[in-house]
């Protein structure tokens, strides 16, 4: 096992990741910005070593100053959590270049996945379904583009080749507004992610977003534990996540999370990822991949029993997985709600002091959060200051946990979103599960 890591994040996930190495008997150090020394995984860590100002970009996407914190305490891998640095091939090369174990795949393998044009294109040849789309870049040449619409049909979607976090999408409904919103969507790409490749799908009008999560070790083992749907979304960002999918039959579960496995096996890929599908009309389409743990993960852990952190950390260690696929098996249900810093009806941040905090609790209860009394949430960083899942043997009863810890919760001093969450408990369309991806703007009035 691996003796010492770095956590390179901060947050909820930090805690997550200390909490997994605690258990495993791994040493840890934390790294933090000037901004984040109240952390409470600072204290909880071994070590610690502050990495800069309160800029992320001087910070904890910093490179040389997060392998520096790994150098100078002796620490033999690095932990990059999700966001940040953790699918930046470049930052996963380096730190094996500077010795270092990468929890996490290979960097070709981040690199593949990290750009979507060529991750679509592994997967089409991994045998996964993908949305009819481009096939690949977005050229010059209005005709073919006007044709290659055409023949996807409307409405399509342009999207970014290097985008994530909801951001670099733009939809097309017509002919009269295709070029330009390709010349668009490819300026914005070029400034938010350094490259204006772009690429045209099929926009789904009524999908919902499900994603097979998997493990896979060094020595040939894969493993699906089994699916999330992650439909409840506001601007591409989930904001209820639930597992197992409301409907999914076992035997669709399982074809969808073999083919998965296949595909992993193919590109020899290491540690946990998720399969990022839409589903509409019974049928799965990939759109992206995520090499990283992922904010939704307790859900699964919830259902399945397994610690997908320490099943990474084994991994990285070079142990084998702790589970056959045998042994997954899928008990109850369990539904996630982000909880944000932020207006519940603006949806604009607020930073500032939490006045008074008192979690909720009971049977089926669990809360990953780092904030505490007392503890300011900055304003540099995203919102989410944590996570309230709820778990039980049937979605209905989940719900109503739910529902009991979001009336018990006390948030004071900042504003949260607690309040759209009560609201989405009580909602019947949700209640009757299956809502798509569209249907929380369609609530709020967003379009
Ligand atoms: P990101 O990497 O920014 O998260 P994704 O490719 O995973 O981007 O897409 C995020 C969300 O955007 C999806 O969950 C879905 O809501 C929407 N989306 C993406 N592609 C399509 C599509 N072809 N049709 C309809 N909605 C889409």
């Amino acid at each position: 096992m691996l003796e010492k890591i770095v956590i390179a994040n901060r947050g909820e996930i930090a805690l997550r990741i200390l909490r997994a190495c605690k258990e495993l008997g791994i040493k840890t150090v934390a790294t933090y910005s000037v901004a984040d020394r109240e952390q409470k995984h600072v204290y909880l860590a071994d070590e610690s070593v502050c990495i800069g100002p309160a800029t992320s970009i001087d910070s904890y996407l910093n490179i040389p100053a997060v392998i520096s914190a790994a150098e100078v305490t002796d620490a033999v891998g690095i932990h990059p959590g999700y966001g940040f640095l953790s699918e930046n091939a470049d930052f996963a090369e380096r730190v094996e270049q500077s010795g270092f174990t990468f929890v996490g795949p290979k960097a070709e393998t981040i690199r593949v996945m990290g750009d979507k044009v060529s991750a679509i294109k592994a997967m089409k040849k991994a045998g996964i379904p993908c949305v009819p789309g481009s096939d690949g870049p977005l050229g010059d040449d209005s005709k073919q583009l006007i044709k290659t619409a055409k023949e996807i049909g409307y409405p399509v979607i342009i999207k970014a080749a290097g985008g994530g976090g909801g951001r670099g999408m733009r939809v097309v409904y017509s002919e009269a507004t295709l070029l330009k919103s390709i010349t668009l969507t490819r300026a914005e790409a070029a400034a938010a992610f350094s490259n204006d490749i772009v690429y045209m799908e099929k926009f789904l009008e009524h999908p919902r977003h499900i994603e097979i999560q998997i493990l896979a070790d060094e020595h040939g083992n894969v493993i699906y534990l089994a699916e999330r749907d992650c439909s409840m979304q506001r601007r591409h960002q989930k904001v209820i996540e639930e597992a197992p999918a409301p409907g999914l039959s076992e035997k669709t579960r399982k074809k969808i999370g073999e083919l998965c496995v296949k595909a992993c096996k193919k590109i020899s890929y290491r540690g946990a990822g998720t399969f990022e599908f839409l589903y509409e009309n019974e049928e799965f389409y990939f759109i992206e991949m995520n090499t990283r743990i992922q904010v939704e993960h307790p859900v699964t852990e919830m259902i399945t029993g397994v610690d997908i952190v320490k099943e990474q950390l084994r991994v990285a260690s070079g142990d084998p997985l702790n589970y056959k696929q045998a042994d997954i098996k899928v008990r109850g249900h369990a539904i996630e709600c982000r909880i944000n810093a932020e207006d519940p009806e603006t949806f604009l941040p607020s930073p500032g002091i939490i006045e008074h905090y008192h979690p909720p609790g009971g049977f089926g209860i669990r809360v990953d959060t780092h904030v505490y009394q007392g503890y300011k949430v900055p304003p540099y960083y995203d919102s989410m200051i944590g996570k309230l899942i709820a778990h039980a043997e049937t979605r209905e009863l989940a719900i109503s946990r739910l529902s009991m810890a979001l009336s018990e919760i006390v948030i004071d001093g900042i504003k949260t979103n607690i309040p759209l969450h009560q609201n989405l408990v009580q909602d019947t369309a949700f209640a009757a599960g299956g809502t798509d991806i569209h249907y929380l703007e369609n609530k709020l009035g967003i379009k």
